[in-house]
């Protein structure tokens, strides 16, 4: 398969998150790619109306092309826990409300679970990388690991400090953010993303 190569100055990054954008540009630091946020710029946010990860990527990704002209990059992340089937998965972000409330979030996983005796779970992470001319290129990593209670760590965001990456003793929550970036779905999908369509 033939990927298009970025060779543009300047990426959009198609976040409102000031956590994602910030592991974001420290990923893309190495290739000397100028990044500016959906944030900073105040666009709009597209409804998430897809039915997985890399739909909700292409959406938003293609929805700030189009809108600013400049090729977009968009992450679609969240927590699938195996006995939840998945759940919270694509509404991970809407778990915590309006208000973004994780402690709140993280308890409502922990209730979901208390009577399963399966902890297993994995972060996903979907990239897409839209240009203003229609053309997208898509990728998806995954971190495996296990939930854990009480929460532990208040490094990252989200849902890390009750995620256990499997062969650690530190929730994400607890690493350093290099060793979280070595390991997280996040890296995975920016390690395949970089090989394909980044350039040293
Ligand atoms: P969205 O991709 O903006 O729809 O939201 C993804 C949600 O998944 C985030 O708001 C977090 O709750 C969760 N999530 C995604 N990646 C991470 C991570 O690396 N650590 C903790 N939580 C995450």
């Amino acid at each position: 398969m033939t990927r298009r190569v970025f060779s543009e100055g300047c990426l959009l990054i198609a976040t409102h998150n000031p956590g994602k954008a910030r592991e974001i540009a420290d990923l893309l630091a190495p290739f000397g790619t100028r990044v500016v946020s959906a944030g900073e710029m105040n666009l709009p946010e597209p409804e998430e109306t897809g039915t997985s990860f890399v739909e909700n990527a292409v959406l938003k990704a293609a929805a700030a092309a189009t809108t600013t002209g400049l090729p977009a990059l968009a992450d679609d992340s969240g927590l699938a826990v195996d006995a939840l089937g998945g759940q919270p998965g694509i509404y991970s972000a809407r778990w915590a409300g309006p208000t973004r409330d994780f402690v709140s979030a993280m308890k409502q996983v922990e209730r979901a679970l208390a009577d399963k005796a399966d902890r297993r779970a994995r972060f996903v992470c979907a990239l897409a990388l839209a240009w203003p001319d229609g053309h997208v290129e898509t990728f998806e990593g995954v971190v495996h690991g296990s939930m854990v209670w009480p929460p532990r760590g208040n490094r990252g965001f989200g849902y890390d400090p009750v995620f256990l990456p499997n062969g650690h003793s530190e929730t994400f929550g607890e690493m350093e953010p290099e060793a979280k970036h070595a390991i997280s779905h996040r890296a995975d999908a920016f390690r395949q993303l970089v090989a394909a369509c980044f350039k040293k």
